[in-house]
């Protein structure tokens, strides 16, 4: 891996830590608070939220197995990935090389950031190549965005290959672990001590069903963790999210439970779309979520819009011509999807 100097924007490594100025060492002890130009009145909302989270953190550490210093928290995983960008890629020198397909705020915040998106296809299955994504790469690539269960292709990638990724770059590689709540493969945010290169993400709005509170958590070295703070707004994560996120952390068995459910409705769902006519493949899944080859999905999609169930049509996605993406839902609705499909 490069120096961190050297992979991390000029400006952003010169800026000092004390210039977000979030600290006041002579408020830790006070009783009274008169420093932040907030009112007396209307508490608890008067108050600014913690800027470092550390009550979440804390908590979060224990649940994630991994050290409040190694976690950084963002206004959704989207904030984290663009943070990603305006931390480590200089706009019109530095490029980024990601799969395709996948998650589309990848490409969506590299072209905020005006900084070249290098999509490499994944390979037959939806498999990752490393040594094709690789290539892609050259002296002013700084980041490789996986995905992992991929969207919306919903496979995991292949652990060895996300490995010699890692192994094989001297850049940062992010793995976005969106989805690893509905996985059993490995995850990587227990590999960040072993490689000082990774950030692997992961968020509130997918199984810990809380997409509104706009949670996502960044797992890394902590002097990765240092520069996205000196980047971060400094209170992007509000007081209400940080109480109903701990509120979320003490429920935890809520989520394992949505989980084990969601794969069981996962299995039926699946089986019953491979023996629909319209349906010619359904590919594998390791997500909430699957996509599925239709004959005619484009069509699909608006009848199915039409009766009010929406779907994600991937028609004009590379390598997902004629495909729905579709979340798994309750019995309830996933039954009154399959019955609108019979019908069609
Ligand atoms: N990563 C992936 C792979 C996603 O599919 C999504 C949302 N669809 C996100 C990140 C964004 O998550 P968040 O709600 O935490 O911004």
């Amino acid at each position: 891996m490069k120096a961190l100097q050297e992979l991390a924007r000029k400006n952003i490594w010169q800026i000092s830590p004390d210039e977000t100025s979030l600290d006041n060492p002579g408020k830790d002890d006070a009783r009274i608070f008169l420093d932040a130009n907030e009112i007396p009145y209307n508490k608890p909302h008067n108050r600014y939220p913690d800027p470092w989270q550390t009550k979440l953190k804390a908590t979060l550490s224990q649940v994630k197995g991994v050290a409040p210093e190694n976690i950084f928290l963002g206004n959704g995983s989207d904030e984290v990935i663009d943070m990603v960008y305006r931390v480590f890629c200089e706009p019109r020198r530095d490029n980024v090389v990601a799969i395709a397909p996948t998650y589309g705020t990848y490409k969506a915040r590299a072209d905020v950031n005006d900084v070249e998106y290098r999509a490499v296809p994944l390979s037959e299955g939806f498999r990752l190549d490393a040594q094709k994504t690789l290539a892609a790469r050259d002296a002013n690539t700084k980041v490789i965005w996986l995905c992992s269960p991929n969207d919306p292709t919903g496979n995991s990638l292949q652990q060895t290959e996300i490995e010699k990724i890692i192994m094989g770059f001297d850049g940062i590689v992010v793995i976005d672990e969106a989805y690893s709540d509905f996985s059993p493969a490995k995850l990587f945010r227990s590999e960040i001590g072993k490689h000082p290169n990774i950030i692997a993400l992961n968020t509130m709005s997918k199984a810990w069903g809380r997409a509104d509170i706009r949670l996502g958590m960044a797992f890394a070295n902590e002097q990765i963790v240092k520069l996205l703070n000196k980047v971060k707004l400094p209170y992007n994560i509000n007081t209400l999210t940080q109480r109903h996120a701990l509120d979320a952390l003490e429920h935890r068995q809520d989520v394992e439970k949505w989980v084990r459910m969601l794969l069981q409705e996962r299995g039926q769902l699946m089986k019953a779309f491979e023996y629909l006519p319209i349906c010619e493949r359904v590919y594998p899944s390791d997500s909430n979520f699957f996509l599925a080859k239709m004959t005619d999905a484009q069509s699909i999609y608006k009848y199915l819009t039409e009766k009010g169930i929406a779907v994600k049509n991937e028609s004009d996605v590379e390598l997902c011509e004629n495909c729905l993406r579709v979340t798994v839902g309750t019995k309830s609705e996933n039954s009154e999807l399959l019955g609108a499909l019979r019908q069609f």
